[in-house]
């Protein structure tokens, strides 16, 4: 079990329910980084007191470093902090609860150190699935998955021995706010529309890729990567209780589930625990006030973002980095408001469509294509 974590992405969703998580535990906490939320992150150092404090923005991390200059807290500040904290010592596992492709760098930094990853960024696996898992296995780095839907199949995969066993993996997904509706209505529908989220409280990124189905697309990948199953033996299926939060079908045709209230802090648990489990201080799920629970096909047609991150995970290469990289610069035109919801698919297309995809053999690969398909999707605009 984890004595000490490191949390990147500390004021995010993930990282502060991290940091509860933590305190419940007794788990200590070594370093904490975030980008420019520095009230939050001046209260997150006076409780937990880490050695280190990262403030990616370096006006933030001055700011910091004036307000708790009485406290032996080393404050640092851009990609080499947020290295430093990956690479902490005392840390024997760390948190990757970043948004975005920041999280690659400092991610494949703590591997190297052999630490256990509890891995909460998805742009880890989604853009550089083949050298994250490689450089895993060759330092002996565990990966323990924190969102939901893998931390589920990672606990019903417990004592599966032979991955031959397993028939496929089945993703649930809530559907999102706009589950139902046709690809015509969803024209229509804007940021505050997005925003609304039946089921889960999340940060705004992933709310909107919840409800474009881009969120399923890039767990599919993450998947796929994970439990080394090629993409067609991973699928995905609308479940919009989000009590199941997740399956295994195994070949003699048994069906494993993780069952659970919709709440971040049991996979967060599980994955500093494992390969214990310790009590929680939440109420458990109650079966029978939990009400029926339904199961639907993703409507590929309203929602092309599943279909499109499938055919990426196929093609392999930087494809997936040019589909994420893609998606999340249409994401924030979306939150900007100068694109409409369906744009967001119509970029991502367009980026795969003008972007080539190469060999994947390092992490320049993946920055690379990263940048050309940001500047693909901003270049509409121009
Ligand atoms: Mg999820």
């Amino acid at each position: 079990m984890t004595k000490t974590i490191t949390v990147l992405g500390s004021t995010g969703s993930i990282g502060r329910q991290t940091l509860e998580v933590a305190r419940e535990l007794g788990v200590r906490v070594a370093a904490i980084a975030a980008n420019t939320s520095v009230d939050l992150v001046e209260k997150q150092v006076i409780e937990y007191m880490p050695r280190l404090v990262v403030m990616y923005d370096e006006n933030a991390a001055a700011e910091l470093r004036s307000r708790i200059k009485d406290i032996s807290t080393e404050v640092q500040s851009g990609m080499d902090g947020l290295l430093a904290a990956a690479m902490l010592p005392e840390a024997d596992t760390v948190v990757t609860a970043m948004v975005g492709m920041i999280g690659l760098r400092p991610t494949l930094a703590a591997i190297e150190c052999g630490k256990r990853i509890a891995l909460a960024n998805k742009e880890t696996l989604v853009c550089a699935g083949e050298l994250v898992m490689s450089a895993a296995k060759q330092h002996n780095a565990e990966i323990i998955p924190v969102d939901s839907e893998h931390s589920a199949i990672f606990q019903c995969l417990q004592g599966c021995r032979d991955r031959a066993e397993v028939k496929r993996l089945i993703l649930t997904c809530s559907g999102g706010p706009f589950f139902g509706l046709s690809h015509a209505e969803l024209e229509e529908k804007t940021r505050k529309d997005a925003l609304r989220h039946p089921n889960w409280s999340m940060g705004a990124k992933i709310t909107i890729d919840s409800a474009t189905l881009m969120n399923k697309g890039l767990e599919v990948i993450e998947a796929m990567h994970l439990y080394a199953l090629p993409v067609t033996r991973v699928d995905a299926v609308i479940h919009r209780q989000s009590i199941i939060h997740s399956l295994v079908e195994f070949t003699d045709g048994a069906m494993l589930a993780q069952l659970g209230t919709p709440s971040m802090k049991l996979p967060i648990r599980y994955a500093l625990t494992y390969p214990n489990r310790a009590p929680s201080p939440d109420a458990p799920l109650d079966l029978l006030s939990c009400g029926d629970l339904t199961f639907a096909a993703p409507d590929e047609k309203a929602f092309p973002c599943l279909a499109i991150a499938r055919a990426c995970a196929a093609q392999g290469g930087t494809s997936c980095a040019i589909m994420n990289g893609a998606n999340e610069a249409a994401v924030g035109l979306f939150l900007q408001e100068r694109i409409g919801f369906n744009d967001i698919a119509r970029l991502v297309s367009r980026a795969l469509d003008t972007v080539a995809p190469a060999r994947l053999t390092a992490l320049e690969d993946v920055l690379e294509a990263d940048a050309r398909a940001r500047a693909s999707v901003l270049s509409y605009f121009a």
